[in-house]
């Protein structure tokens, strides 16, 4: 399985009357209402087109939690049993539809802790350096974050950053990275990486990465590939487990709509699952369930096979519900149908922007719809932030990425073509 093309793509016109055409033929339309959008100034619906840093919140997450409330006010620690969705099993409720999202197998994913934790407990396993194998790679622009973890890592291990970080970067004047340029680096020096793990959608260009490629060329070299999939996953489809990736991390508050903080996610190929032997970083909960509770009498950790042998603590059911509410919906709508959804809106994005840049900005995500997911990002090259403090004003919620990068994101889950045209429309007379 690689990456996709669409189907097709309509011949977009310059119109709201189309805009509401695109609106009123889209078998997705009926999802909006089953999320809360948050109001402008004028008491409207906000244009939110931000669902790339915070989706928005599923209808049914407050009566979600209501129940687990009631449940705990009920059945005080019996609720880890006898609650209507019992605490201690809760996490299992992901093994299929969250591996599903991922293209994974049941029992490679596991809903826990956040994003870059588990990118910490993955690196904790996975980042084995050797005198001549320690090198890390991850994308010049990668999330502060995922540097910072990568590099307090190499910290930990007595490496200098400076020598051992080796950053994917743009040919000078380009803005995205080229497959060809990241098959030639690893054929240079694959033997010195031992871990190649960046961001599968990066979050700063939008661009989605040919994952299948890059990891076949760098498990050639012998490097353990692991991806970040914060802006990838319930954004473009993905097969973690037919690519053959040996882990991958992600957070649910983004394209999953889990709410801010939400429980991360973490994939480990079944290949790795079954290997108890591993080193890991343990804790109770990723202990084999049948001699969780021995408690004392069992000092000795062994391990749950699969993604769940990785967990440390028991999952906070409060921050695990909203992940329930929304990985439900997208159950209903399917990955596949949402992609579909997502080229026409970023398409009809991509139309209206060309047509107004007049040289004031330009699109720096990659043309190729095999290579984006949602987002579109803005260079702006004069008076960015007036122009998006314009956006603002109108009621448009996108967001900003010092110093010139506007970052508008069409979800297909909830959002519409008319959110992409009054976009198009107030981004236009901004610089007009
Ligand atoms: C959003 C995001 C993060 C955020 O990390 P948390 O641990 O969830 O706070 C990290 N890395 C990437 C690539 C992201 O997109």
């Amino acid at each position: 399985m690689s990456r996709e093309s669409p189907t097709s793509l309509p011949a977009f016109e310059a119109s709201e009357a189309f805009a509401r055409r695109m609106d009123a033929a889209d078998p997705l339309a009926g999802f909006r209402e089953r999320f809360l959008i948050p109001r402008a100034a004028n008491g409207e619906p906000a244009t939110y087109l931000a669902g790339n840093s915070l989706g928005l919140q599923p209808a049914t997450v407050r009566q979600y939690l209501n129940e687990e409330l009631e449940d705990w006010a009920i059945h005080g620690v019996e609720g880890h049993f006898r609650g209507r969705r019992p605490w201690y099993s809760y996490h299992e409720m992901f093994r299929e539809s969250g591996a599903k999202l991922v293209g994974a197998k049941p029992g490679e994913v596991v809903m826990m802790n956040s994003l870059t934790v588990n990118l910490h407990l993955m690196m904790a396993t996975f980042y084995r350096p050797t005198s001549d194998r320690y090198r890390i790679v991850i994308e010049d622009t990668a999330f502060p974050s995922d540097t910072y973890a990568v590099k307090s890592q190499l910290k930990c291990h007595g490496y200098d950053p400076a020598d051992a970080l080796i950053l994917l970067q743009p040919r000078s004047g380009e803005h995205t990275i080229r497959t060809e340029d990241v098959l030639d680096l690893l054929d240079e020096r694959g033997h010195e990486i031992a871990l190649f793990v960046p961001a599968g959608v990066n979050f700063l260009t939008g661009q989605f990465f040919d994952i299948a490629t890059m990891t076949a060329a760098a498990k050639k070299q012998g490097c353990v590939v692991g991806w970040d999939m914060a802006h990838a996953v319930g954004n473009v489809e993905l097969w973690l487990h037919d690519w053959e990736v040996d882990f991958a991390v992600w957070c649910n508050y983004k394209y999953l709509n889990s709410g801010p903080g939400a429980v991360g996610g973490c994939f480990v190929h079944e290949r790795h699952g079954r290997n108890l032997g591993l080193p890991r970083f343990a804790g109770w909960w990723g202990n084999d369930p049948d001699t969780r509770f021995r408690m004392h009498l069992q000092p000795e950790f062994t391990p749950r096979a699969g993604a769940d042998g990785w967990q440390i603590s028991n999952p906070p059911i409060f921050s695990l519900t909203p992940v329930k509410a929304s990985i439900e919906i997208f159950e209903e709508a399917t990955m596949p149908m949402l992609r579909e959804k997502s080229w026409k809106l970023t398409g009809f994005l991509r139309f209206l922007l060309e047509r107004d840049a007049g040289g004031v900005f330009e699109i720096v995500t990659p043309r190729d719809p095999r290579a984006h997911g949602c987002q579109l990002s803005i260079l702006v090259h004069d008076r960015a932030r007036e122009r998006f403090a314009a956006l603002e004003e109108a009621g448009v919620i996108c967001d900003f990425r010092e110093p010139d990068v506007i970052r508008a994101a069409p979800v297909p889950l909830y959002n519409t073509f008319v959110d992409v045209w009054r976009f198009a429309r107030v981004l236009a007379d901004a610089v007009g």
